[in-house]
């Protein structure tokens, strides 16, 4: 212990990472002693803020003023600015022109506010299998939802979805809520599909794309979704923004997410007849208060910088490393990764696994204070899904008390990385399960 690992011999050498991030000269310290450069391997989570965003950051922090508000220089200057990164973030989401982006502070933030813009009597169907944020928000809104069992593949998840839909009441409104790529597993989920099987049968369709935007291109008209969802802390931003872009029909019809100043148009009556306020039409009604303008522009800066180092070359790198993740992985005898429509399932860098004999939230330890390597143990905000992939084996065994989101006996070890993780990252991670598993 106390050492870092050399990759092993016969893996060949990695191009370096397409996109800059901050953090290479983070350092973990080591229980045995000294300390190692940080391996920062729990992305799914929140991503290293890319060197674009913080320049962009850095430039602008002098300059900032509240939007939509003032008559000064840099009111006007940032008031610009903002509706510019709205419609940037429009086109790197290829929304259609009626498409509004409402800034947010997450994807949580997103969906709550989506749930509880919907009309009144629309049923929302969800897979089991989905996040928290987009399992919980539509009761807790009031919504009726139809919960829709783990598909065991692609064309299952549709064919579930098909036949739920089918059974719906015609002619009332209807959500699909769908996930781009797990969190748990990193696998692709039939999007454009499940998008086509809900226009079919009259309903709409939201994208969770909190996975799937920091792996791959997001279209929204191409895809067919009604309405998109993502973070911008796990896109190569810091934390505090987020985005809703979509149709502005159901959003323009409901009442504000949040009642206040910016939302409101003007405020008629007084005292004696009560408040009568008109609220704003478009991205404003569900933007009351004074908008987190840096964190929006550290949002549209990362959606920038990704476009400008391009998809192709983001995929090409994760899907090189994954490779050498999975197979070093595979070759662990205690190792078994959990996946829900199989081995050879389309997937992004995410990958989650148990280590027989090993409590993950012990092992995931271990990696941080021998080896340096930050992961996550826990049941990964989804834990319908993770008490089915668990049940599966027998291979995971109880730990101590994780404490937190993910308390409970039982958990699996999830690695993930992105478009700046460099190749020894990985071979550190994959040579330090060999040796903690081969009695270390
Ligand atoms: N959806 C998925 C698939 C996620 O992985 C996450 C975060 O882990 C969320 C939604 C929620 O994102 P946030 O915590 O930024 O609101």
């Amino acid at each position: 212990t106390g050492t870092t690992t050399a990759p092993a011999a016969e893996l060949p050498a990695c191009p370096p990472p397409p996109l800059a991030v901050l953090g290479d000269e983070v350092r973990a310290p080591l229980t045995g002693g000294g300390e190692v450069p940080y391996a920062a391997l729990d992305l799914a989570a929140s991503a290293p803020a890319a060197r674009a965003v913080w320049e962009a950051v850095a430039a602008y922090l002098p300059q900032y003023g509240s939007v939509h508000r003032g008559a000064g220089h840099l009111s006007r200057l940032s008031t610009e600015l903002f509706e510019r990164d709205r419609r940037d973030v429009a086109a790197f989401l290829g929304c259609r022109p009626d498409d509004q982006v409402v800034f947010t502070r997450s994807t949580t933030d997103s969906l709550n506010l989506l749930a509880a813009a919907l009309p009144a009597d629309c049923t929302v169907l969800v897979f089991e299998t989905e996040h928290h944020a987009a399992l919980l928000p539509w009761e807790h809104h009031g919504r009726r939802v139809v919960t829709l069992p783990a598909p065991s593949s692609p064309a299952d998840a549709v064919a579930l979805a098909a036949a739920a839909l089918r059974k719906l009441p015609a002619g009332r409104p209807a959500l699909l809520c769908v996930t781009g790529a797990s969190n748990v597993t990193g696998e692709l989920w039939p999007v454009a599909a499940l998008a086509e099987v809900a226009r079919e049968h009259g309903a709409r369709t939201v994208l969770d794309a909190a996975q799937l935007v920091p792996h791959r291109a997001v279209d929204v008209a191409e895809l067919g979704v009604d309405w998109v969802a993502f973070s911008g802390h796990k896109v190569y931003a810091p934390f505090g923004a987020g985005v809703l872009a979509g149709r502005a029909d159901w959003l323009d019809a409901a009442e504000p997410y949040l009642a206040g100043g910016g939302a409101s148009l003007r405020v008629d009556g007084g005292a004696a007849g009560g408040l009568l306020p008109v609220w704003q039409r478009g991205p404003a009604r569900h933007e009351a208060g004074s908008p987190n303008v840096v964190g929006v522009h550290a949002l549209a800066s990362a959606c920038r910088a990704l476009s400008a180092v391009g998809y192709a070359a983001v995929t090409a790198h994760e899907q090189a490393l994954l490779r050498r993740l999975r197979e070093g992985l595979a070759s662990v005898p205690a190792v078994r990764e959990l996946s829900l429509f199989g081995p050879d399932a389309e997937r992004v860098a995410v990958v989650s696994f148990v280590v027989e004999g090993h409590d993950s939230a012990g092992f995931a330890r271990r990696l941080s204070d021998e080896y340096g390597i930050g992961v996550r143990a826990g049941l990964f905000c989804a834990h319908p899904l993770l008490r089915s992939l668990l049940a599966e084996g027998s291979a995971a065994v109880p730990g101590p008390d994780a404490g937190g989101c993910d308390d409970a006996p039982v958990q699996a070890v999830r690695v993930s990385f992105g478009a700046g993780t460099p190749a020894e990252h990985v071979d550190r991670l994959v040579s330090a399960v060999r040796r903690l598993t081969d009695g270390g």
